[in-house]
Protein backbone atom coordinates (compact mmCIF):
# COMPACT_ATOMS: atom_id res chain seq x y z
CA UNK A 1 0.00 0.00 0.00
CA UNK A 2 1.03 3.05 -1.02
CA UNK A 3 2.46 5.40 2.41
CA UNK A 4 2.86 9.50 2.42
CA UNK A 5 6.25 10.69 1.23
CA UNK A 6 5.57 14.22 3.27
CA UNK A 7 3.48 15.56 6.27
CA UNK A 8 0.47 17.04 4.88
CA UNK A 9 0.79 21.15 5.97
CA UNK A 10 -2.75 22.61 8.28
CA UNK A 11 -2.91 25.13 5.11
CA UNK A 12 -3.22 21.77 2.54
CA UNK A 13 -5.38 20.04 4.68
CA UNK A 14 -7.84 22.90 5.42
CA UNK A 15 -7.89 23.86 1.43
CA UNK A 16 -8.84 20.26 0.84
CA UNK A 17 -11.22 20.82 3.40
CA UNK A 18 -13.01 24.14 2.64
CA UNK A 19 -15.25 21.96 0.16
CA UNK A 20 -16.45 20.19 2.96
CA UNK A 21 -19.30 22.56 4.60
CA UNK A 22 -22.66 22.02 5.08
CA UNK A 23 -25.26 23.68 3.24
CA UNK A 24 -28.92 24.49 4.52
CA UNK A 25 -31.77 23.06 3.08
CA UNK A 26 -34.06 25.37 1.75
CA UNK A 27 -36.75 25.59 4.16
CA UNK A 28 -40.05 28.27 3.41
CA UNK A 29 -42.72 29.20 5.31
CA UNK A 30 -46.35 27.05 4.81
CA UNK A 31 -48.56 28.90 3.28
CA UNK A 32 -51.13 27.07 5.36
CA UNK A 33 -49.77 27.15 9.17
CA UNK A 34 -46.76 29.65 8.31
CA UNK A 35 -44.78 27.30 9.91
CA UNK A 36 -41.07 26.14 8.28
CA UNK A 37 -41.07 23.11 6.20
CA UNK A 38 -38.52 22.15 2.79
CA UNK A 39 -40.05 23.28 0.07
CA UNK A 40 -41.38 21.35 -2.70
CA UNK A 41 -42.30 18.69 0.57
CA UNK A 42 -46.17 18.05 2.02
CA UNK A 43 -45.85 20.32 5.42
CA UNK A 44 -45.14 17.95 8.39
CA UNK A 45 -47.20 20.50 10.75
CA UNK A 46 -50.46 20.98 9.16
CA UNK A 47 -50.48 18.07 5.59
CA UNK A 48 -50.98 20.89 3.28
CA UNK A 49 -49.17 20.90 0.24
CA UNK A 50 -50.03 23.66 -2.88
CA UNK A 51 -53.27 24.88 -0.88
CA UNK A 52 -54.67 21.46 -0.35
CA UNK A 53 -54.92 19.31 2.68
CA UNK A 54 -53.34 15.90 1.25
CA UNK A 55 -51.85 14.23 4.70
CA UNK A 56 -53.53 13.92 7.68
CA UNK A 57 -50.94 15.05 10.05
CA UNK A 58 -52.67 15.33 13.02
CA UNK A 59 -53.45 11.49 13.00
ZN1 LIG B 1 -48.22 23.70 7.27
Amino acid sequence: MAVPRNRTSNARKNSRRSHHAKVAKNATACSNCKKMRLSHKVCPHCGYYAGRLLVDATA
